[in-house]
């Protein structure tokens, strides 16, 4: 053994700090696999962190530079220093975050991970020792787009930051990505000065990051899931790139593993809202909030003993989550009312929306956490054939998931996107406050359906209210 390690000009160090990164990437692995059901999302996620902790901290005890240096004791207290400070800020900020805000984190973490890598780039570029000068610039580049961009997505989904909706920003994002191109070709050519070159560095970055805030500002209405997940995605690829930089396996493959489930989650989001990923790279979709010109119908409300009554004698009742169930967590008391139904025989199903609630697989998770059965929850596709046969369908804070305007108003922005038709059912009962709009800002003209009764009030204490009155049926 002792002959081996001599004979490859590595030490020990060097053998057990390349397989902690293998055994690192078995724990990213295995997290992503816990993390793809809701019942195991949370191991997977302890699973994922501590392979980090371990690639962390073999890298700080054993990494060595190419003159076989360990890391300074200054930089290393910096590091443990800055890892700690970080550390708790990030346990505080996560475990304070409500729900319903988890997009803003997701986008405020994506916009850290991008920044860093971008700083990485920069700093690698003037190094001599670095070879990789496309990857550095790809990184550069990336990194500052998921930066800026995130940053406006935070913006936008905290209502910080309104949207711009002008053809002109389509072709000023083209122009940009032709800049960006230009100067890297400009850049490898290597026939300008090194002053030049890092002059142009810095124009590279300041222009990454206009593009980044005007390839966001144009998106809007419903579309923003899907932009979330492509900058998760590039904020993985950054992270790969400055992997390159160092030639260090784990970022490189931790970085590889993100951008790569993210781009999944893009794709099938893109699929979801019915969607072009061009036109999401080019920052020209969504948008464009005005409201659909229907002639509005009239509201009919229902009464809880007119609710209870029709629910209770039902043979098929479809609850559709939304936002509003999320933020009024009424979770719990919405699965009692099912599990109160089922027992009088009433057969009760979720109908699950790939971009309900405010992320990704919100509804699920929120449904997971107040133990309603996984089976009972049917997505989209496979719940919408049997939406005609359905007795009585329950929107519960939901609305542009359930906005007919996706199907018959070409000016809707939400245009397009595959929703849950449940105007399609016989009865309709929709559970809100007031007649608030959802989060495209348009009106739902399925509020108005003759088959339409609304039971207005918080979530919460509706179905509360809904749940007592079964109970003395
Ligand atoms: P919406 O945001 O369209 O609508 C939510 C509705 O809930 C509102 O109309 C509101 O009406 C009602 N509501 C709010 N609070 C309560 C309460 N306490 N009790 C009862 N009702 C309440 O929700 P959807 O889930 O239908 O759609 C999600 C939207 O968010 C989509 O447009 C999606 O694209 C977008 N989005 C999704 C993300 C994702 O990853 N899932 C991320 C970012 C955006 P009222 O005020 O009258 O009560």
């Amino acid at each position: 053994m002792n002959e081996l390690v001599a004979n490859l000009g590595v030490s020990y160090g060097d053998v057990l700090l390349e397989l902690s990164y293998l055994l690192a990437a078995v724990f990213f692995v295995v997290g992503l696999k816990f993390q793809s059901h809701p019942l195991t999302a949370r191991k997977g996620n302890l699973w994922a962190a501590a392979g980090m902790f371990l690639a962390m901290l073999t890298t700080l005890f054993l990494h060595k530079d190419a003159d076989g240096n360990g890391i300074a004791l200054t930089n290393g207290i910096i590091i443990v220093f800055s890892i700690a400070v970080a550390g708790v800020l990030g346990a505080v900020i996560a475990r304070r975050v409500k729900m319903t805000a988890m997009p803003e984190l997701v986008s405020f973490f994506n916009a850290t991970g991008g920044g860093a890598s971008a700083l990485v780039a920069l700093i690698e570029f003037s190094n001599p020792n670095n070879s990789s000068t496309l990857v550095t610039l790809l990184g550069l580049v990336i990194g500052s787009v998921a930066f800026s961009g995130s940053l406006i997505a935070y913006g936008k989904l905290d209502g910080k930051v309104g949207d711009i909706f002008a053809k002109w920003t389509t072709y000023l994002n083209l122009f940009l990505l032709g800049i960006v191109i230009t100067i890297i070709v400009f850049i490898l050519a290597g026939n300008i000065s090194y002053d030049s070159q890092k002059l142009l560095v810095y124009g590279l970055l300041v222009i990454s990051l206009i593009y980044g805030v005007m390839f966001v500002m144009p998106i809007g209405g419903a579309d923003m899931p899907v932009v979330i997940s492509l900058l998760n995605s590039f904020t993985g690829i950054a992270a790969a790139m400055g992997g390159f930089i160092y030639h260090n396996q784990a970022m490189i493959l931790g970085g590889i593993l993100v951008g790569a489930a993210g781009t999944i989650l893009t794709i099938l989001m893109c699929n979801a809202m019915n969607r072009s990923l061009f036109n999401v790279i080019i920052g020209a979709f969504g948008g464009g909030g005005a409201a659909a010109t229907h002639e509005q119908g009239t509201i009919k409300e229902i009464s809880l003993s007119d609710a209870s009554i029709l629910l209770s004698y039902s043979q098929k009742v479809v609850i559709i989550p939304g936002y509003g169930l999320a933020v009024a967590q009424a979770q719990h008391i919405c699965h009692e009312l099912d599990t109160l139904l089922e027992e009088k025989g009433v057969e009760v199903k979720y109908a699950i929306h790939p971009v309900a609630g405010r992320m990704p697989g919100h509804m699920n998770v929120l449904l997971a956490e107040a133990d309603v059965p996984y089976e009972k929850l049917i997505e989209m596709d496979d719940i919408n054939p049997s939406l005609p046969n359905t007795d009585v369908v329950v929107v519960i804070g939901a609305n542009d998931v359930v906005n007919p305007a996706a199907h018959d108003d070409p000016s809707s922005p939400i245009y397009g996107m595959p929703i849950i038709n449940a105007h399609e059912a016989k009865n309709i009962i929709v559970m809100k406050r007031g007649m608030g709009k959802g989060y495209a800002g348009i009106e739902n003209f399925l509020f108005f359906n003759d088959k339409t009764r609304m039971l207005f009030g918080h979530a919460k204490e509706s179905l509360q209210k809904l749940v007592n009155e079964i109970k003395t049926l």
